[in-house]
């Protein structure tokens, strides 16, 4: 960060002049719902606003908005808290939380969604399915629509379609002075080009977004399954196909360690193992043809075949109830065969890794990888592959779960020219590393233009002049 950008620093003002605003929805430190409302997904992040804000409808987003600045406060709007690790000092901030804002519009005939920015993807994906249509929904159901779609977006239909970023169509944002502004490629095309990529609360409180939905009605998915001592010999495989499928293939690589406890089901239960899994967007026939090179592994278990596209929103088994996990991330060039043997001895079976998720490594390049046309500021991702490795975070387990990530990432420093997707990204890093160079100066200048107090306060924060 040069002396020509700077970050607010955190105000301090008094919260007690919101009280009575969001519909009696705001909680200020020692009153008894405050420890319930500054509670996020991420269990293992404890953020201590100056007050937490519930809105119903924009117009209480509004006036929450309003009064924070009214009152010296900053505002940190919140979806489900999936990336909340990456927050700074809330203490002088009103945690604006989306959750009451809930609901969804299809238009089946435009092939377009209309959502509020309190919504989670089950409702989304179900509503489309009806219609045969697919949203570009991630790996976990319950992260929040607005992070995840405006800070870019890597679904199961990626390599082929692209960012979800770039099928948003049009975001509703309440702006510094307390305005609604609609943002999409007649009005406000600046802002529009900026959210795409460059996250909404940079700019704002999103209040309501569209996006395309693409025809999709099912796909050939599934997983394929080792044990984890397999890992050389699948990852030596994985890592030149994955370089090399065709764009309608999307997959990820994992190591998964599960403990021996009930809750976790048969086959699983007590397994340290290597998965597989993914989907492909073509007939049964071609699908067929191009994962055989991995079926020739013989995986012990094989669950690939044609399902509802909206089943892949569980695919991945991401946990849908509030986890205290952490990890780290970085996007990576490439993955020799050096990089198979190095992560095999950071995260394999002999590693004595703590980490629960070992390591995964998503397969990026196809569409992901090209400028979309028409996009916003995050035109495509500059990786071949995604790099997380990611753990739990309870009690005194939390540093040996942080020491092993780092070692992971620094493990495959190598392969990495210190570029982020800055959605994966967990702990705050210099936020450039997420964008080209002119987009960012773009960035930079749209941000001051439209928030020239700073006055919203994101996890990956853009600087203002
Ligand atoms: C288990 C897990 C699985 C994941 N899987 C995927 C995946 O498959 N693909 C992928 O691309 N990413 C994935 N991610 C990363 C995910 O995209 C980010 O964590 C994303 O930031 C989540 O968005 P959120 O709104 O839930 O998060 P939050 O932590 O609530 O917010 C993230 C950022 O968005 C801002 N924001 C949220 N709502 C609004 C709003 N209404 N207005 C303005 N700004 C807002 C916040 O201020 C913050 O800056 C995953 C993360 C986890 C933990």
């Amino acid at each position: 960060m040069t002396s020509e950008t700077m970050l607010p620093g955190g105000a301090g003002g008094d919260p007690s002049s919101l009280r009575g605003l969001a519909g009696g929805g705001i909680h200020l430190p020692g009153d008894d719902e405050y420890d319930r409302a500054r509670t996020t997904w991420a269990l293992a992040v404890d953020l201590r606003p100056a007050a937490v804000a519930f809105p119903h409808d924009v117009q209480e987003v509004a006036a929450v908005v309003r009064a924070a600045a009214a009152a010296g406060l900053r505002v940190a709007p919140l979806g489900s808290g999936h990336n909340a690790h990456a927050f700074g000092d809330l203490s002088g901030s009103v945690l604006m939380r989306m959750s009451g804002m809930t609901g969804v519009e299809i238009d089946p005939d435009a092939r377009r969604a209309r959502v509020q920015a309190g919504e989670l993807w089950p409702t989304i994906v179900e509503e489309a399915a009806r219609h045969g249509l697919a949203a570009l929904h991630g790996s976990s159901p319950d992260t929040g629509v607005i992070g995840y779609s405006l800070g870019g977006g890597v679904s199961w239909y990626a390599r082929s379609l692209g960012l979800a970023a770039n099928s948003v169509t049009a975001v509703e944002l309440v702006t510094a002075d307390g305005s609604l502004v609609r943002a999409d490629a007649r009005h406000e095309p600046e802002l529009f080009w900026a959210v795409r990529g460059g996250g909404g609360a940079n700019f704002g409180v999103v209040t309501a977004i569209e996006f395309t939905l693409h025809p999709i009605e099912t796909a050939y998915a599934g997983m394929l399954v080792w044990d984890l001592r397999d890992a050389h010999r699948v990852l030596s495989r994985w890592a030149p196909w994955a370089a090399e499928a065709p764009d309608a293939v999307t997959t990820s690589y994992r190591h998964l360690r599960f403990p021996p406890i009930p809750e976790i089901p048969e086959p699983f239960r007590g397994r340290d193992l290597v998965v597989i899994d993914g989907a492909v967007l073509a007939d049964d026939a071609e699908a067929e043809r191009f994962l055989a090179p991995l079926r020739e592994l013989s995986p012990e278990i094989d669950t690939f075949g044609r399902v509802p596209a909206a089943s892949l929103m569980r695919l991945h088994m991401d946990p849908e109830q509030p986890t205290p996990g952490g990890g780290r991330s970085s996007l990576l060039d490439e993955f020799p065969q050096a990089a198979v043997d190095r992560l095999v001895e950071v995260a394999g079976a002999d590693s004595g890794s703590s980490l629960f998720l070992g390591a995964e490594l998503r397969q990026l390049g196809g569409a992901l990888g090209r400028p979309h046309p028409g996009a916003g500021a995050l035109a495509k991702l500059d990786g071949r592959y995604q790099l997380i490795a990611g753990g739990m975070m309870v009690g005194e387990s939390a540093k040996q779960t942080i020491a092993d990530c780092e070692r992971v990432v620094d493990a495959m420093a190598p392969y990495s020219r210190g570029r982020q997707y800055l959605n994966f990204q967990e702990e705050p890093v210099d936020p450039s590393t997420g964008f080209d160079t002119s987009a960012w100066q773009e960035l930079l200048r749209i941000r001051t233009a439209v928030d020239p107090d700073g006055l919203f306060q994101a996890n990956h924060e853009i600087p203002h002049r």
